[in-house]
């Protein structure tokens, strides 16, 4: 089965076509600028050259054509006819309390999006501009939404109630969801596999840690705590978003003239480690300036990675234990420094990181010591295939 998968944001729309029988990827890109002058469709078939067309690209179904002919072009197409194409998954960010679990997308699936879209004002519509136009272009292809927010659905109330008037959670369904759903099940299943065990018989810990950030507790195989909250702005410090702050701060600048809007766009685009460090949202670039010694930007690092250290702690009490710690996405893939910090003085949980195995880069292994009770390891995340594979089962599930 061929599964095309789908991240359609605002103004972008990034595509992976996989054949499920292998579970390879045969052409993946990302078309940018979407509605906005210089727009681009950047193709990269596997194992041909990789090409870029640069139209005007009006609407999302203006990216999907382009993508379309890419994909059954002579030269740099990887399938003869769109009739290849058995199912499409789409990456949706919002599915609130209606989607504890990927759907097949039906008419009513895409209402209950609709109604999602307050909570997610920013991804949802996007998401269901993408499914839309996929749907207009691919009319009999049936099609699957995969929620970030799914997997948390898990969590316990204790976790994820708001201590607010209760009204608002039963009025607004403000509460708690989390993100990063589909990667943090993703890699605590290759988790599993890679200690040997069953899933249900372990807790483990996984940190997301890329430009967006964000801890789960997964305990038994479910999610019963998560770091982001009712929006992804909540929890640790991130690349721009501020996470965690005492909520009196937003009431404090508004009464010093700060406009919504601008307390928003601080919140979430000038805060974290840029704001922090003033250098840079990218942790390279933070790492770098730390190590020729720029204080704030060794600052920046402090705060994310205690952030990060003190999250673990305390979802090792939420789950009396932790058998395994996951380090997933672009800084927790590639950063040894940023690993060896978080660990240092972990060590009251068993952890023990081995030095000369922690210095890999993107490779799933364990980085912990033989000896160390609880492993720690690097696992690295893939949220297409794990969006493909929900594809593959609820499709062939409907036949
Ligand atoms: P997202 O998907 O949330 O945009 P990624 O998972 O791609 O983010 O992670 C991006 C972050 O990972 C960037 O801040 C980048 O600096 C960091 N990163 C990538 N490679 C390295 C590296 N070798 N060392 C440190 N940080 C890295």
């Amino acid at each position: 089965m061929k599964v095309l998968v789908i991240n359609a944001g605002s103004s972008s729309l990034k595509y992976q076509l996989l054949d499920m029988t292998t579970e390879t990827v045969l052409a993946k890109g990302l078309a940018e600028r979407i509605g906005i002058e210089g727009s681009v469709v950047k193709h990269e078939p596997i194992g041909k050259n990789k090409v870029q067309f640069k139209r005007p690209l009006d609407t999302h179904k203006d990216a999907l054509d382009i993508i379309f002919k890419a994909l059954v072009d002579e030269n740099h197409g990887v399938i003869k006819s769109l009739d290849e194409i058995d199912a499409v998954g789409h990456r949706t960010v919002h599915g609130g309390e209606a989607f504890a679990s990927s759907v097949l997308i039906s008419d009513e699936v895409i209402e209950k999006m609709e109604e999602n879209s307050v909570l997610a004002p920013l991804h949802n519509p996007a998401n269901l501009i993408g499914i839309r136009a996929c749907q207009e272009m691919l009319p009999n292809v049936p099609m699957v939404a995969v929620f970030d927010t799914a997997f948390h659905q898990t969590m316990p109330p204790k976790a994820f109630i708001y201590p607010l008037p209760y009204e608002l959670y039963e009025k607004y369904g403000i509460r708690k969801y989390g993100f990063h759903g589909t990667s943090h099940r993703f890699v605590t299943l290759q988790a599993a596999k890679l200690m040997g065990k069953p899933l249900s018989e372990l807790k483990l810990i996984s940190c997301h840690l890329g430009n967006g950030a964000s801890i789960a507790a997964v305990c038994h195989g479910e999610s019963i705590d998560t770091s982001m909250g009712l929006t992804p702005l909540a929890g640790l410090a991130m690349g721009t978003r501020c996470g965690d702050i005492d909520p009196e701060i937003l009431i404090f600048l508004r009464q010093r003239g700060y406009t919504t809007e601008e307390v928003d766009n601080m919140m979430n685009k000038e805060s974290g480690v840029l704001g922090i460090s003033g250098v840079s949202s990218d942790f390279r670039d933070i790492e770098q300036a730390a190590g020729e010694g720029n204080k704030r930007a060794q600052l920046a690092l402090d705060v994310f990675q205690y952030r990060v250290k003190t999250t673990i702690g305390s979802y090792a009490a939420a789950m009396n234990g932790v058998d395994g710690i996951i380090f997933t996405a672009g800084l927790g893939e590639n950063s040894d420094t940023a690993r060896a910090s978080i660990c240092d003085g972990l060590q009251f949980l068993g952890i023990e990181l081995d030095p000369e195995k922690n210095k890999v880069r993107g490779e799933e292994t364990i980085i912990s010591t033989d000896d160390s009770k609880t492993k720690v390891m690097i696992i690295p995340t893939n949220e297409e295939l794990m969006i493909a594979r929900d594809t593959v089962e609820l499709v062939e599930a409907a036949k």
